[in-house]
């Protein structure tokens, strides 16, 4: 396993409690939209097995073509450990980078793909959106619905409906308004659904698909392959 050590070039405050961190792009390291890494701070790999407690899993907000790898995150008043020294960190000090893969890249099948997040959720769909933006080839269109309590909606400016591209956007703040459009998004049963949100909202996403008559096979989760039939209740070997 190779553990790329790199620093912080940008801090960017996109809303008063999400940050994103640009990190340097060590040579040779690259990604596909969608990929998640093990973001670890120093001190990690210290003692004789790693501390768990310096490593997150972080989705990879960037597309290789930024040049930067972008981490974008949460920090509330009331954090972890890990998010206190991450907050009081500064553009030039190091973090390490290592297993990194992506679960959710861009289905280029000619159907719809539909995004559903929440929060920072959208953070992975970012470069799954800038690169059909970039190239829209055997994509039909892509619609994201994101929902954020706290009305703090991120990446704006990318994620803002252009229908010449056939790219769509929808921020809900409530429930109620979310499920009643994934109800109604699920009215495609050809399309792509991806989600990306904590389990229990991967779980309601997905029970409410469902139900509406879209198959496992349609549903896009950030989860290694053992652990899908876990939320999709079908076994990927039959
Ligand atoms: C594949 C994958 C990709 C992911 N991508 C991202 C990503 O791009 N961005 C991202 O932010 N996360 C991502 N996550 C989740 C991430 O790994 C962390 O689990 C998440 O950010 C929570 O971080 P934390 O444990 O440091 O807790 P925090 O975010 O600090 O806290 C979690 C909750 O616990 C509360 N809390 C924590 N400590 C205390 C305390 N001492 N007292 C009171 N309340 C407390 C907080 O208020 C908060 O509500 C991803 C996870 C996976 C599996």
């Amino acid at each position: 396993m190779k553990i790329y050590w790199t620093k912080i070039n940008k801090i960017i405050d996109e809303t008063s409690e999400v940050k994103t961190y640009l990190l340097d792009r060590p040579e040779g390291f690259t990604w596909d939209e969608g990929a998640h890494t093990h973001f670890a701070l120093e001190g990690f790999n210290a003692g004789e097995k790693p501390n768990r407690s310096l490593i997150r899993h972080m989705s990879i907000s960037t597309l290789p073509s930024e040049d930067s790898i972008g981490i974008t995150t949460r920090i509330r008043e009331q954090c972890s450990e890990f998010k206190s020294i991450l907050r009081n960190m500064e553009v030039g000090h190091e973090v390490a980078i290592f297993k990194t893969h992506s679960n959710v890249p861009l289905k280029r099948e000619d159907r719809n793909v539909y995004l559903l997040s929440s929060g920072v959720g959208l953070a992975t769909f970012r470069p799954l959106v800038l690169d059909y933006l970039e190239h829209a080839d055997n994509v039909n269109q892509i619609h994201s619905l994101n929902i954020d309590s706290s009305r703090d909606f991120l990446f704006t400016p990318i994620f803002e409906s252009a229908p010449d591209k056939k790219f769509t956007s929808r921020f809900v703040d409530n429930r109620e308004d979310y499920y009643e459009e994934v109800k109604q998004l699920a009215a495609d049963k050809e399309g792509f659904f991806y989600i990306v949100g904590s389990d229990e909202f991967l779980t309601q996403n997905i029970d409410v698909l469902r139900e509406q008559g879209i198959k496992p096979e349609q549903i896009m989760l950030d989860k290694h392959e053992q652990q899908l039939p876990a939320f999709l209740s079908f076994n990927l070997s039959s």
